[in-house]
């Protein structure tokens, strides 16, 4: 194991290992199968990457996923490491050469297809070499009852008759109770020992965002919070795709649409560039993802729900996979619902199958309306459990307001009931309100007794309690008729008042409060921005010439240490996370220069607080305190409380933030001194008043306050 810490250091630039990492790694060195379910991101490919190394011959890792593997090798390379991969894409003079390191025992690591490893020429192939060991990656394939199933995997059931003595380890981010037991039996794993690991994802903040206009409340998270980040927009048709990633792109942004109808190379072309370049945004059905292992997707924006609990676990499992803050943000509303309740009663298919998939969508819908913790209920699903509120979700941060809703939910059936349930939504609620229109003329229901009760909410707050009750399952919506609305049997105790209804009270739009609050979050600081940046475009450069995605030169994360301990030597340099010996010295240089390129000014080479530094950065520049107030949107009585903190520490002078002649300033120490005598546990600002009023009003308390500072 002090082998196995050595080359973590070295070679990947880590201190420490994660979860049970080394656990796996120990197993491994002592000749032991394993089975692993860890969450994307939480370091899977080590568990096998360092044993391969360490251990005698070449590790052979089975993938599924073609430009993974690629991404993978590209990695390991950059590293330093001596790995490669066969596939269908490869040229033969590429696969022959291959073949012939693997033969004279020139790779650590050998990635390769399923098909290929078992046809018989690769198979007799390896029994000539040394083979460190087997890893199955994405062992849930073999599951038939899973969306990614293989046929091939099933056959890797071979390889402990072919090869007995040479360990394995199967992993996965994704396996339930039985897909866990199906990827034993299939692949003859039964003395494996199992390693389980949470499926939290800490880093990721869930927020279910209720109500009108998406498409603007979607534009909003955006700029509030991921305004220079990559992300993925997913939506549920293509037409919807291509409008959004239009209209995006119009508001400035770069955005590429991706889905199955498009040809394959502009398909791929929008693949790499969303790997290559910085800040893209894709916008896709859910064809998108699979495969891609970004680690710095900051945000997974969902403009229509997904159809189960797993798939939103899934796509939203493809932010933040450098354990870095990241988004998962949904729009939801009345109109997701009724079109996900037609779409579910509509498909065809045997009668098992819609059962399992209407239950799963009512999970979906419970997840979406609950009043609680959404990190503890998504992780309940997967009988995961998390004891306290996770504090990083948006019921956790705004917990919303509950109201009693049975005596509007009863009006609500009541008016389906008595309009002969053949209405739609809106229908219905215009007759609560009592509209007067020709339609409702025309079918006498101005005359029936629910005609006009329902005064007391508005249009939109009728839409939030009929959406509670189609998702709640007291209404279903008629799939023959046009969304017309029909009252389930769940909803008789409801009627006769034998059980009271809490609702969710509709949230006010997403506050600007939320969104600084999460971008504080981040790693960053904002006097560290702008080196940040370069850094970043010193990395993008670097990773062009390569010809890799940029991540695999640094981790956004490196870059964000780099930026804040700004280290001065090659050696400090060492001590970043993510610098292994190979990136520091094909690097290290080139981003020490940009680092010394960029010198903290002494002003904001301190250890006051973030937002005061974001004050002390705008004054640095030359703005003065009602300038900074505006463009910070925040008080100018905060602009100079910050200031004063500078003025304290001896950063600045009081002078520097307010004009006074020597005869003024010296009249306004007098008084201070004067006055300060006497009292002299009183706090400072107490002291104050009489000192404004000693000076006849003459100068306000902001100036006071500075001057007070200095002494
Ligand atoms: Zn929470």
């Amino acid at each position: 194991m002090q082998r196995a810490q050595k080359i973590l250091q070295d070679t990947f630039g880590y201190q420490h290992f994660r979860h049970h990492q080394s656990d796996i790694i120990q197993a491994l060195l002592n000749d032991q199968d394993a089975l692993v379910l860890m969450p994307t991101g939480g370091g899977k490919s080590l568990c096998y990457q360092l044993p391969s190394m360490i251990r005698n011959g070449t590790g052979i890792v089975v993938s599924p996923l073609i430009a993974l593997m690629q991404d993978q090798v590209d990695a390991l390379n950059e590293l330093g490491v001596k790995a490669a991969y066969l596939n269908s894409s490869l040229d033969n003079e590429t696969q022959y050469q291959t073949e012939q390191q693997l033969i004279n025992g020139e790779l650590e690591l050998l990635y390769v297809a399923p098909e290929r490893l078992l046809t018989e020429r690769m198979l007799s192939l390896l029994e000539r070499i040394h083979i460190a060991l087997f890893a199955i990656d994405e062992a849930h394939c073999v599951s038939q009852w899973g969306h990614d199933f293989r046929k091939e995997y099933q056959q890797l059931g071979i390889l402990p008759e072919r090869f007995p003595n040479v360990p394995r380890i199967a992993l996965t981010a994704t396996a339930d109770q039985r897909t866990r037991q199906e990827i034993i039996d299939q692949l003859k794993l039964n003395d494996a020992t199992i390693f389980v690991n949470s499926f939290d994802r800490p880093n990721i903040r869930y927020t279910i965002s209720e109500g009108q206009n998406p498409k603007q409340r979607l534009w909003n998270f955006i700029q509030q919070h991921h305004s220079n980040d990559a992300g993925i927009v997913y939506c549920l048709s293509r037409k919807k795709v291509e409008q959004i990633a239009a209209w995006l792109s119009n508001n400035g942004r770069e955005a590429l649409a991706y889905h199955a109808g498009m040809p394959a190379e502009v398909r791929q072309a929008h693949q790499q560039r969303f790997l290559r370049e910085e800040g893209i945004i894709i916008v896709a059905t859910i064809a998108f993802g699979m495969g891609i292992d970004k680690p710095d997707v900051r945000f997974v924006a969902h403009l229509s729900l997904p159809k189960s609990i797993e798939a939103y676990y899934q796509e939203t499992g493809r932010a933040g996979r450098d354990a870095e803050p990241a988004n998962a943000w949904m729009a939801y509303g009345l109109q997701d619902v009724i079109t996900l309740r037609k779409m579910m009663q509509d498909s065809d298919g045997a009668e098992q199958y819609k059962r399992i998939a209407q239950h799963k969508l009512d999970a979906m819908l419970a997840l979406c309306e609950i009043t609680s913790c959404r990190r503890q209920s998504l992780l309940g699903y997967f009988d995961d459990e998390l004891s306290k509120p996770c504090g990083n979700c948006d019921t956790c941060i705004n917990p919303p307001q509950t109201w009693n809703g049975t005596e509007a939910a009863q009006k609500a059936l009541s008016c389906v009931v008595r309009t002969g349930q053949r209405f739609g939504v809106n229908y219905i609620i215009d007759v609560l309100t009592g509209e007067e229109n020709e339609r409702i003329e025309k079918f006498g229901h101005d005359k029936i007794s629910t005609y006009g009760i329902g005064k007391e909410l508005n249009n939109s707050e009728w839409r939030g309690v009929f959406r509670q009750l189609i998702a709640l399952g007291y209404l279903d919506v008629d799939v023959e008729g046009y969304g017309s609305l029909r009252v389930n049997e769940q909803a008789r105790p409801l009627l006769r008042g034998e059980i009271d209804l809490q609702l969710r009270h509709q949230l006010k739009a997403e506050t600007n409060k939320s969104a600084k609050s999460s971008k504080k979050k981040s790693a960053l600081r904002s006097v560290d921005e702008e080196l940040f940046n370069a850094l970043r475009d010193q990395r993008t450069a670097i990773a062009k010439e390569h010809g890799v995605p940029p991540y695999i030169i640094f981790h956004d994360s490196t870059l964000q240490e780099m930026a804040n301990t700004r280290p001065d030597s090659l050696d400090a340099m060492r001590y970043i996370s993510g610098v292994g010996e190979q990136k520091l010295k094909k690097y290290g240089r080139e981003f020490l220069t940009i680092i010394q390129e960029h010198p903290l000014s002494e002003l904001l080479d301190n250890n006051l607080s973030d937002t005061v530094n974001e004050t002390l950065m705008h004054f640095d520049k030359g703005n003065n305190p009602s300038n900074i107030a505006q463009q910070r949107d925040i008080k100018l009585t905060t602009v100079y409380a910050h200031l004063v903190e500078a003025i304290s520490s001896g950063l600045l002078d009081a002078r520097q933030v307010v004009e006074l002649s020597d005869e003024e300033y010296n009249e306004i120490i007098n008084a201070l001194e004067m006055i300060d005598d006497g009292e002299d546990n009183e706090p400072k600002q107490k002291r104050l008043k009489p000192v404004f009023e000693a000076l006849d009003e003459a100068y306000n308390y902001e100036v006071l306050k500075c001057v007070q500072a200095s002494l």
